[in-house]
């Protein structure tokens, strides 16, 4: 176990488990976003930029990704990108929602920089089914390249952020930053070549309460509900996330019991 800030950060802790509930979540997201009339098309990529941030979870999970379609190759892309700068998060969501709750001011966030995904291909992603969660729901109801911006719904904004809470909550004891500095820092971690969590990634914490205006209530908490109580592999996922916080040795939040 490696110390960093106030909580403990153990990487690779129950990864099993937790992409049992990441592939999950994904799915679950893709129906409800596959329900909808979108203009993402393939070859669209204006979305793909170098500014991704993940959990430790989604990162090991697309490490496998590379591995398994024999694309480690792709890593050396990441390391010519980390030269350049990027968006760093200075908050993870949920510390974020922590803070939103006590009525306070947020720190400064890093810069959102110009610059391409280092993955992309031909203007496609090479590793489309292990993307993380952040590239499932850049999502837009007009062209982005035509319109300057996405057009998201308002609700569906806030059940993305929502899950990223859930994301973060089921990676506990894990790491949350930029795509390419997460990716790169455990490729190092698995060859043994690193073992000091570079200060750029930040610890995962658990939902404080999740971040639903009023107005999105009645959608978003019984979509987080539905979610919860999904079948994974014979237990609830609710169960599953329950179990993996119990085993890294912490006691269940109470929130939880709410759906
Ligand atoms: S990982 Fe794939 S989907 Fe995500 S930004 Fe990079 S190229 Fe795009």
């Amino acid at each position: 176990m490696i110390g960093i800030g106030l909580r403990p950060v153990k990487i690779g802790f129950a990864q099993e488990e937790k992409e049992l509930l990441l592939r999950s979540l994904y799915d679950y997201y893709d129906q409800i976003v596959s329900r909808l009339e979108l203009a993402c098309r393939p070859r669209c990529s204006a979305c793909c930029t170098h500014n991704v941030t993940l959990t430790s979870a989604e990162a090991f999970y697309l490490l496998k990704g590379l591995r398994s379609k024999g694309r480690l190759d792709l890593i050396d892309r990441l390391k010519t990108a980390a030269t350049r700068p990027r968006y760093r998060p200075a908050v993870t969501t949920n510390e974020l929602a922590k803070i939103c709750l006590r009525g306070e001011d947020p720190p400064a966030e890093g810069e959102h920089t110009p610059g391409a995904c280092p993955f992309l291909e031909d203007d496609l992603c090479p590793v489309y089914e292990f993307r993380p969660f952040a590239c499932r729901s850049f999502i837009s109801k007009v062209p982005c390249p035509e319109q300057g911006e996405a057009l998201i719904p308002p609700h569906l904004f806030t059940l993305n952020t929502a899950l990223m809470q859930v994301l973060e909550y089921l990676d506990l004891g894990g790491l949350y930053g930029n795509m390419i500095d997460l990716i790169l820092f455990l490729e190092a971690w698995e060859n043994k070549k690193e073992e000091t969590v570079p200060e750029e990634l930040l610890s995962c914490h658990p939902v404080p309460e999740f971040a639903i205006p009023p107005e999105h209530d009645h959608i978003v908490r019984p979509a987080i509900g539905r979610l919860y109580r999904q079948e994974v592999s014979g237990k609830r996922f609710i169960d599953r996330l329950e179990e993996i916080e119990a085993s890294l040795g912490e006691e269940p939040l109470s929130f939880l019991t709410q759906f």
